[in-house]
């Protein structure tokens, strides 16, 4: 088993289409006419709110050979490969499934 941990990749914001201020001074129309589907996906994907970590840090107080830490640098929590025997508890108590295990 190997793992996936929360990356973030850094992702720029989609605007969302809308009247210039001339036209919605002198109308009634839709000011803001929402997002395409690919712009309202990739929009989505940029949530923070969803498979993301929230440092809970269950996984690293339930994990049962002590081998997630939370990097001092990165902020990130961190599995010790050499001593996960690949139990699985991590990722199924994580809140936010940040956490994945996958079939190597
Ligand atoms: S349980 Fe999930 S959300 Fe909580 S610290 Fe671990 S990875 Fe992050
Ligand atoms: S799979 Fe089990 S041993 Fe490995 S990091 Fe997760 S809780 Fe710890």
């Amino acid at each position: 088993m190997i793992f996936k941990t929360c990356e973030l990749e850094r992702k720029k914001r989609v605007r969302n289409p809308s009247l210039p201020v001339e036209q919605r001074r002198r109308s009634f129309d839709l000011v803001e006419e929402g997002f395409p589907e690919k712009e309202a996906v990739s929009e989505a994907s940029r949530c923070l709110a969803t498979l993301s970590c929230q440092s809970c840090d269950i996984c690293t107080l339930l994990c049962p050979d002590l081998c997630i830490t939370r990097s001092d640098v990165t902020g990130q929590v961190e599995i010790d490969y050499d001593y996960c025997k690949g139990c699985g508890i991590c990722a199924a108590v994580c809140p936010k499934k940040a956490i994945e295990m996958v079939q190597e």
